[in-house]
């Protein structure tokens, strides 16, 4: 264990844990879009952003990206942190003005208004999707493509991807609803921000509901060895 000092308190801490899982385990607030406890961290949004103190030198770290250490002072909204966090904010806000989630986050860290010029996004590249599918789903059907103002996140040259299994996951972390997924009938749409694709989805043998992807649920089957009849009936029909 350490012992560190997180806005004037005292904490401890497993070695290895990183500033932001620390300050969440204390109720201690450090604003996030990227992060998700159940991939690696990336520190793209750089919203999380404090500023830590070894010795006589500080400076801004990613708390995602950084470890804790024996006796690190760690300020999470000083005044430099704060100027610094609301930067990178207006920069979000450009790039989705009309995104409600990048808009409540902007309000609550103290932005109304950005000074830079308007975008019409939805997608932050923060690649939790990216991250997700790769490291929870295990597919990696998608990734960031593309350089400069043309990058997005999307299956490779934007075609149907032969991989992706309809699961949904990518919509469910995505921090600002860029992407979403819709069943209608028999059918799954899922919508990315350049493309989309469509899955037929499983009819339960007893109640005749469209409950998964097919393609999903044959991926689970061969993942872990089941029955190919394991899915017949969904959940609620299920023994
Ligand atoms: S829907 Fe496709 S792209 Fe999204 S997480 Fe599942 S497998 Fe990956």
């Amino acid at each position: 264990m350490v012992t560190l000092t997180i806005d004037g308190r005292k904490v401890q801490a497993e070695e290895g844990a990183t500033i932001l899982e620390v300050a969440e385990d204390n109720n201690i607030y450090i604003p996030t879009l990227c992060s998700n406890e159940a991939v690696k961290p990336y520190g793209a949004c750089r919203l999380c952003l404090v500023e830590v103190t070894r010795g006589k030198r500080e400076r801004l770290v990613a708390s995602c990206l950084y470890e804790v250490e024996e006796g690190l002072v760690v300020k999470t909204n000083s005044e430099r942190v704060a100027s610094n966090r609301r930067m990178l904010m207006e920069l979000l806000l450009a790039r989705c003005p009309n995104n409600k989630k990048i808009q409540d986050l902007a309000h609550r860290l103290g932005v109304d208004g950005t000074s830079f010029e308007l975008e019409d996004k939805q997608c932050i590249l923060c690649a939790l999707c990216v991250r997700t599918c790769a490291e929870v789903v295990g597919v990696s059907a998608i990734s960031l493509v593309g350089r400069g103002t043309g990058r997005a996140m999307a299956t490779p040259f934007y075609e149907p991807s032969d991989v992706c299994i309809g699961c949904g996951s990518c919509a469910y972390v995505c921090p600002t609803g860029a992407i979403s997924f819709e069943d209608v009938g028999d059918t799954r749409y899922i919508k990315w921000p350049k493309n989309g694709m469509e899955f037929k989805l499983k009819k339960c043998k007893t109640c005749g509901r469209y409950w998964a992807p097919e393609k999903q649920l044959d991926y689970i089957i061969k993942k872990v060895n089941l029955a190919p009849d394991a899915f017949d009936n969904c959940p609620d029909c299920r023994d």
